[in-house]
């Protein structure tokens, strides 16, 4: 059993690693896990890139209103006002620790352009790699960094609240044996809940753990019913995550077709493939669960040479842009909302932490403008950092005598295939009622359902019943809110709601 009087911070992607380094670079000793190991991250998939209004001819002020507009009018102004000045700060330190963003010829930082930005303020590393280059820099500097502990194989069973506080959480080590750890503040940075659905592109550990242990001590969560789906990822049973098919290749002119062959954009928007997201989303959805919709680059003249990426992605799959009809469906992408925090990274209750995707601080309102959540990650992990530095000496002691209990022992009951039966009818079930379209008796019966799943989980498959209280906890904000709005469509709530106060 380990006690100590560290920060327990839990998750590896860029939060997890930039609160950690923030504690250490303000003299704090730290103790850093993550369930499985540093590569294993929603951060380390992450293609596009990191959004930040440093180019000449941009602003903050620009940045907040593009990330304002995308919002759906939703976003708190003053966590966005956050978010764009101080990202900049927080972009020029992780270029002083490392991190090598791509540039011109000249040697300047080169800024790409995006969908719904009015400035190119794009950061790339290695194209397409932002992601996976930005882990690497930063574990760089978190494994060299003496003050930090990392534990990777180590996964959060619970966490332990005492009174008003959270005073520490239960781990299980690799193998699977539990042990108790006292910290004068807890930080989850768990990341996303893809995983809670069919098609996702999050990887296997995005199953929304940080929302299950916050929810678990009482924390509050909000905007849950707002979620991203990318309307073209590729769809081959067993192939988890799904690969994004980019939007570029329909910007080219491939076009989405039905069983029949026939394109059926088309008649739903004039502007055919190229309708905005949600539009799209929504159409491939309808059909992806009738398992006919396909994108067809046939027609496309030397298209295998334009998208060398893709064209190697589908070989591994024996498919071809030039030859094959390509299967789709939407995927679940992002959480817009999840632990409701202030903007100190601070949740309702004291000692409890959360940053990165799984925290909501209000920056993406109902909809996430691409490529702000990386930076929303650096910038609120930062302020987390800073905070709990500032409180540590008033933080009571906590605690020392935490332990494990014998319903923490991990006997491999959520691997039992009673168990995996439950999750694969409860990602059925969201995807179908929780997912890019909603309607009141979906939602309804999903949460019926989800309820008879959770009473039938096998005793001590913990994680199987985590994530169904999760599922349970979407459906249940997709049904109060009675209206569409950003990442929220309901199919008999058509229009939003005029704004009030949230
Ligand atoms: C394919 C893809 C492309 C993307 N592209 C972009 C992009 O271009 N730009 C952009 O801004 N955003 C992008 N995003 C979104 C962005 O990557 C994420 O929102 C962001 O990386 C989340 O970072 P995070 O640190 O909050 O969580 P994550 O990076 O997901 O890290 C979560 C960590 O928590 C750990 N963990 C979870 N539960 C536990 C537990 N119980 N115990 C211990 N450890 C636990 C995980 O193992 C992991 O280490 C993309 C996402 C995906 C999936």
């Amino acid at each position: 059993m380990t006690a100590t009087d560290r920060p327990l911070v839990v998750g590896t992607g860029i939060a997890g690693l930039w609160t950690a380094w923030r504690l250490a670079s303000e003299g704090h000793r730290v103790l850093l896990v993550t369930k499985a190991t540093l590569q294993d991250s929603n951060t380390a998939w992450a293609q596009g890139g990191i959004a930040v209004a440093m180019d000449a001819g941009d602003s903050p002020a620009l940045h907040a209103a593009d990330t304002i507009a995308a919002s759906d009018g939703l976003a708190d102004p003053t966590a966005v006002e956050v978010l764009v000045t101080e990202g900049p700060a927080r972009v020029r330190e992780l270029l002083e620790l490392g991190a090598a963003f791509d540039r011109g010829p000249d040697g300047e930082l080169r800024f790409g352009l995006e969908a719904a930005h009015s400035r190119p303020r794009i950061l790339h590393a290695e194209g397409d790699r932002t992601g996976a280059a930005l882990v690497e820099a930063l574990s760089r500097v978190v494994l060299a960094d003496r003050r930090i502990e990392v534990l990777e194989r180590t996964q959060v069973r619970r966490l332990v609240r005492h009174r008003e506080r959270v005073v520490g959480a239960i781990l299980l080590d690799e193998g699977g044996e539990p042990f108790a750890v006292s910290a004068p503040a807890v930080v989850l940075a768990t990341g996303g809940v893809g995983q809670l659905f069919e098609v996702t592109t999050n990887p296997p550990v995005a199953t929304g753990d940080g929302w299950a242990l916050a929810h678990a001590v009482g924390a509050e969560l909000s905007h849950l019913e707002f979620l991203q789906f990318h309307p073209t990822a590729l769809r081959i049973a067993g192939v988890n995550p799904a690969p994004l098919l980019t939007e570029a290749l329909r910007g080219k002119g491939a076009w989405l077709v039905d069983a029949r062959g026939e394109r059926f954009m088309l008649a739903l928007d004039p502007r055919g493939e190229l309708a905005p997201r949600d539009v799209v989303a929504r159409a491939v959805a309808i059909r992806a669960f009738r398992g006919d919709v396909w994108l067809d680059a046939r027609h496309l003249a030397d298209v295998e040479a334009a998208f060398p990426g893709v064209t190697a992605l589908l070989a591994s799959h024996g498919l071809s842009l030039a030859r094959d009809l390509i299967p789709v469906a939407p995927a679940m992408h992002y959480a817009m909302g999840g632990i409701r925090t202030d903007l100190a990274g601070r949740s309702t209750v004291a000692g409890l932490y959360a940053v990165g995707e799984c925290a909501h601080t209000g920056v993406h309102g109902a909809n996430r403008l691409a490529s702000n959540s990386l930076l929303e990650g650096l910038v609120f992990a930062d302020r987390a950092g800073r905070e709990i530095v500032a409180d540590l000496a008033e933080i009571p002691r906590p605690p020392a005598s935490l332990s494990p209990a014998a319903t923490d022992l991990d006997a491999g009951a959520d691997q039992l295939p009673e168990a995996l039966a439950l999750l694969a009818r409860m990602r059925s079930i969201l995807t179908r009622e929780a997912g890019v379209v909603r309607t009141e008796p979906g939602l309804a019966e999903a949460e019926i359902a989800l309820a008879d799943l959770l009473a039938r989980a096998p005793s001590g498959a913990w994680r199987t019943a985590d994530q169904l209280r999760v599922a349970a906890l979407v459906a249940r904000a997709a049904r109060g809110r009675r209206e569409s709005r950003g990442g929220h469509r309901r199919a008999d709530f058509p229009n939003p709601k005029p704004r009030r106060a949230e």
